[in-house]
């Protein structure tokens, strides 16, 4: 049985002041089932504050990206796996929409950095989607198999099952639009075919995320199709209510 796994992704979101606010809430909170893993991903500079806050907890975290370069070297801006794991981190989300649209991720650099987080020992959240545009021509599958084919691609096979894939359509990120059930459905069991032509062992329990406006009026439903196996989360992680009930969520749907 795949364990659910919820995250938070905070974005450029936050300061000193809320962090601590909202991860005490979510510490005090916390919910401890055997099917269901929690996790932050907050922004680099509040990978401590995060470390310091949540290290006695059950709740894990990660970053928001990773550089290609394992070693240390004149690599300005950039932020190693090593660094990473100093600050105890499980995740790093990669190849998530904005930096493949804002900073020109292509799907060779997202697939380099989830090699080289695997390489570190941390599981990367791969992100794919497409954009309204191609879901309206009928592109989304063919979309979704170049990008994640260039992530099995770039694997040893026997690294597939370390990986963690959010489905994530461009256009319900952030947009109050969720993709409805069907379509998130068809695209998930779709993925994992995918992936267990190459190895069906880790397609059985690999963790599909899906992403794009999951809040709790949607998480119960979305979660309990068969081959969601989690969200990732992004507005309603920043408050902890909503997280919570996400997560209560999850849950429900492991539970049933
Ligand atoms: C995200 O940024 O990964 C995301 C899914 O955002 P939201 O939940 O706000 O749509």
């Amino acid at each position: 049985m795949r364990k659910k796994l919820v995250a938070g992704n905070w974005k450029m979101n936050g300061s000193l002041k809320e962090n601590e606010a909202l991860l005490k809430t979510l510490v005090q909170r916390q919910l401890q089932f055997n099917q269901l893993q929690t996790a932050v991903i907050p922004p680099f500079p509040y990978l401590s504050q995060t470390q310091q806050q949540l290290h006695t907890s059950t709740i894990l975290w990660g970053a928001q990206d990773v550089s290609v370069e394992s070693k240390a070297g004149a690599f300005t801006g950039e932020v190693s796996a090593s660094m990473l794991l100093d600050f105890g981190c499980h995740f790093v989300i990669v190849g998530h929409s904005e930096r493949r649209q804002r900073h020109q991720e292509t799907d060779q650099v997202v697939a380099l950095k989830a090699k080289v987080c695997i390489e570190n020992g941390l599981r990367p959240i791969v992100c794919i989607g497409e954009s309204l545009g191609e879901r309206e021509k009928g592109e989304t599958l063919s979309v979704l198999y170049r990008q994640i084919d260039a992530v099995l691609n770039a694997l040893d096979v026997d690294h597939i099952q370390r990986l963690v894939l959010a489905y994530e359509p461009i256009w319900a990120i952030g947009t109050g639009k969720s993709a409805t059930i069907e379509q998130v459905q068809e695209v998930h069991q779709a993925l994992r075919q995918r992936v267990a032509a190459v190895d069906w062992v880790a397609a059985s329990a690999l963790n599909i995320l899906y992403g794009g406006s999951v809040k709790p009026a949607n998480a119960l439903e979305l979660m309990s199709l068969p081959d969601v196996d989690g969200a990732l989360v992004g507005g309603a992680s920043l408050v902890a209510e909503d997280f919570m009930a996400i997560i209560q969520a999850a849950a429900v749907s492991a539970a049933g």
